[in-house]
């Protein structure tokens, strides 16, 4: 038997932020990922936005969010080698939003906003410096500072260190084959004080945790190549879709939210409508090299689900990152350690302890 504190089962980022914090704390994990190529974190662009809407007020928590990632990406960043020269953050740089109106009302909504509140937001010195390349009636507003992770990479480099220290198994997860006890798990010839579940939406259906409020959202995405663009990579533009830097001189352009899909793949009124509104958006030629989609393990309330099993304390969870895993999964990574390694209670909006009631009938 191998002994381990914690089985992590997936390693999207949720579970790639819980393993360097267990790290960081000194407790051992062992890892169980089946390699997927469609997963939410391997589809997302990345982007850190602190405001959101057609209001643009702040997100939730942003203000104290930003620094945290920051810091957080540095420190997985540092570990995996990648120092993030200019940044000191590894897998983390900042960019600014080019935001232009798609409308009047969102123009006015960004002034008054900007008049209200100036926090995250710019007025641009030239509003022509962009009527080369793209379409623009209405101007824009510029969002700073947002950040821009690099997912895939981060992903990649995590999982090879995690093979390096003989923590990864890449290969499916198998519930029934998991043993409960009250002091902790057995899983084949491993056993474990807990067992965290990370695997995104594969927990919609999990027994342990299928009476939760989750909310999936399907998202696609166009990758194009557009050669006569030459950006910088400390520029993401905005116009209802995102164009963001993706690699290699492609964009990525994206994406949907949809609350209600016959299923998780491409579809081709996407593809369909995305190639139109680049088509009216870009003053330059594009060409689509990829479709893809996933689906986010979104929540109703929008509010992730982190914590303890009530009934089963061996039982855990780091998921409901909705659309921003990349500024929540580190921050939540950190306090559900905080409650594994020292008893530190999950804030109480995020700690899947407000589902008490739903959680206990068993
Ligand atoms: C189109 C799109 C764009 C997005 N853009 C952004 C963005 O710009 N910024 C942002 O912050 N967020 C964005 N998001 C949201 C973000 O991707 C998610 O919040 C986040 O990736 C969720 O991460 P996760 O680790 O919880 O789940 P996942 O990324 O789904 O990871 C779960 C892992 O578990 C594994 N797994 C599942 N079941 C099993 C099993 N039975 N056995 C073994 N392994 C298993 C999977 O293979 C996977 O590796 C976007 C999402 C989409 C779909």
């Amino acid at each position: 038997m191998m002994q381990t504190d914690v089985l992590i089962i997936g390693q999207g980022i949720c579970g790639t932020f819980l393993s360097g914090e267990l790290n960081r704390a000194g407790l051992s994990y062992v890892v169980i990922d089946e390699e997927r190529s469609l997963t939410a974190s391997r589809v997302a662009a990345g982007l850190i936005n602190p405001v959101t809407g057609r209001r643009l007020v702040k997100t939730w928590m942003i203000d104290e969010l930003l620094p945290f990632v920051r810091g957080a990406y540095g420190e997985l960043g540092e570990e995996l080698g990648a120092g993030g020269e200019g940044t000191g953050a590894g897998f983390l740089r900042p960019v600014s939003v080019v935001d232009f109106f798609p409308t009047a009302q969102m123009r006015l909504a960004f002034l008054k906003r900007f008049e209200e509140d100036p926090a995250y937001l710019r007025l641009p010195e030239d509003e022509h410096q962009w009527d080369e390349l793209f379409h623009y009636e209405l101007g824009y507003g510029i969002i700073e500072p947002c950040y821009l992770v690099d997912m895939r990479e981060l992903l990649a480099a995590a999982r090879q260190r995690m093979i390096e220290r003989g923590v990864l198994r890449a290969e499916r997860f198998e519930l029934p084959e998991l043993a409960v006890e009250p002091g902790g798990v057995r899983y084949r010839d491993i056993e474990a004080r807990w067992v965290v579940f990370c695997d995104g939406i594969s927990s919609f259906t999990n027994p342990y945790f299928s009476r939760l409020p989750f909310a999936p959202n399907k998202g696609e995405v166009l990758i194009v190549e557009v050669p006569g663009m030459s950006l910088s990579e400390a520029m993401v533009f905005k116009k209802g879709m995102s164009l963001i830097p993706w690699k290699e001189g492609l964009y990525w352009v994206g994406s949907s939210y949809e609350w209600s899909f016959e299923d998780a793949g491409p579809t081709v009124a996407f593809r369909e409508r995305t190639e139109a509104v680049l088509r009216e958006w870009l003053r330059v030629p594009f060409r689509v090299v990829e479709h893809m989609a996933a689906v986010r393990p979104a929540t109703l309330e929008r509010r992730p689900f982190v914590g303890l099993h009530p009934l089963y304390p061996a039982v855990g969870i780091l998921n409901g990152m909705g659309t921003k895993g990349c500024s929540l999964a580190p921050y939540f990574a950190r306090q559900l350690v905080g409650l594994l390694a020292s008893g530190v209670p999950v804030q109480a909006d995020a700690d899947i302890l407000r589902f008490r009631k739903v959680l206990g009938r068993g």
